[in-house]
């Protein structure tokens, strides 16, 4: 599918649920998010055929997101039925890794390729701290699993947050040393309201590179073919790779590649709008798989050249929070 400006979409961004077992203060006012309604809420099965749909008009990558999409039950069988699809897509996810020592021979045993891992501090206090909920443990052993189970390369992803966890900028590149994995520094987006961090709070990417840099020389690695928003690196001598996603200060809004469809049935077609399309009350109305084609299509077509965010008089996304849209 391309789009009004040329872009090839051929990512699906999928959240099973608006469920979460932390309460991470980026993400989350103190007091939670009010719950969809189950009835609200899209069945796996109904997930399926979106996503069956989407990749027979040519996704070839889907994430599987939340809310924490390790707390949706029957998880592992929609897993089975999207890697047996003809075109067999690339079927990823992103977690908090709390359930991931449990489950993580089960997802690779399902097809899943690979697991991002939400990890914002390697101290437990802090853990319990930014994310209002104990686990630091859970998820180190979560990281340890994915490993095990060949859920390969592990990335990553860390929110450096100014005079909260951005001391740790250095610890989380240095893994990278000794560990073939991706260390993925994404920007603070302070899009919603409520938050405990102020806007103030982002550490830009150029901030963040200059901390990594303290480790050695850093080699930008060539980006090949739809590489994802993130810049990535190499220190001198490492096994694996450090990404910076300047997801605020420098938008790549030009390679995006994706959509997005929410766990009530909304397909997004920015993060960082709104405007949303809705899926679920055309399959609840019997629609056929033109139908649901054609509002794919429509999706792709709405969606904007760029994001207008750092704009002074930009209006945010109030609709939903990043727990409600899957990051
Ligand atoms: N619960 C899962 C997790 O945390 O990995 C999946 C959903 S979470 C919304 C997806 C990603 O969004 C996580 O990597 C999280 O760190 C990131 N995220 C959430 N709020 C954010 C914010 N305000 N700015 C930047 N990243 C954010
Ligand atoms: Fe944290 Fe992810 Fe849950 Fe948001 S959805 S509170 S980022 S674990």
């Amino acid at each position: 599918m391309i789009d009004t400006f040329e872009r090839k979409i051929d990512y699906l961004r999928i959240s099973v649920t608006d469920r979460c077992n932390l309460r991470c203060r980026y993400c989350m006012p103190a007091e939670g998010v009010p719950a969809v309604d189950h009835s609200q809420i899209l069945s796996l099965e109904e997930v399926f055929r979106i996503a069956r749909v989407a990749v027979a008009l040519g996704v070839g990558k889907i994430r599987l997101t939340g809310g924490e999409p390790l707390v949706r039950k029957g998880l592992i069988p929609l897993i089975e039925k999207l890697c047996h699809l003809p075109q067999q897509p690339e079927l990823t996810l992103t977690t908090n890794g709390l359930l991931l020592a449990n489950q993580a021979q089960e997802l690779k045993k399902a097809g899943l390729q690979r697991v991002n891992i939400s990890l914002d501090t390697l101290h437990a206090e802090r853990f319990e701290q930014m994310t209002r909920r104990p686990g630091l443990e859970k998820v180190l052993d979560g990281i340890r699993a994915a490993e095990t189970a060949g859920l390969k390369p592990i990335k990553l992803n860390v929110v450096p947050i100014r005079g909260v966890n951005a001391d740790e900028i250095c610890d989380f590149a240095r893994l990278t040393c000794d560990h073939d994995w991706q260390v993925r520094f994404i920007e603070f987006m302070p899009l919603s309201s409520g938050l405990d961090y102020a806007p103030e709070s982002r550490f830009p990417a150029a901030e963040i590179l200059a901390e990594v840099q303290k480790l050695g020389q850093l080699t930008p690695l060539e980006r090949k073919g739809p590489a994802g928003p993130a810049r990535l690196y190499k220190i001198q001598g490492a096994m694996g790779v450090v990404g910076v996603i300047p997801a605020v200060s420098d938008h790549f809004c030009a390679e995006c590649n994706r959509l997005r469809l929410t766990a009530d049935g909304q397909l997004r077609p920015c993060l960082f709008s709104d405007h949303e399309i809705d899926v679920r009350t055309a399959l609840r109305r019997g629609c056929s798989d033109e139908e649901l084609a054609l509002l794919l299509r429509i999706g792709v077509k709405e969606k904007p050249q760029q994001h207008h965010i750092n704009d002074e008089n930009a209006v945010k996304p109030s609709l939903r929070r990043m727990q409600g849209i899957g990051g």
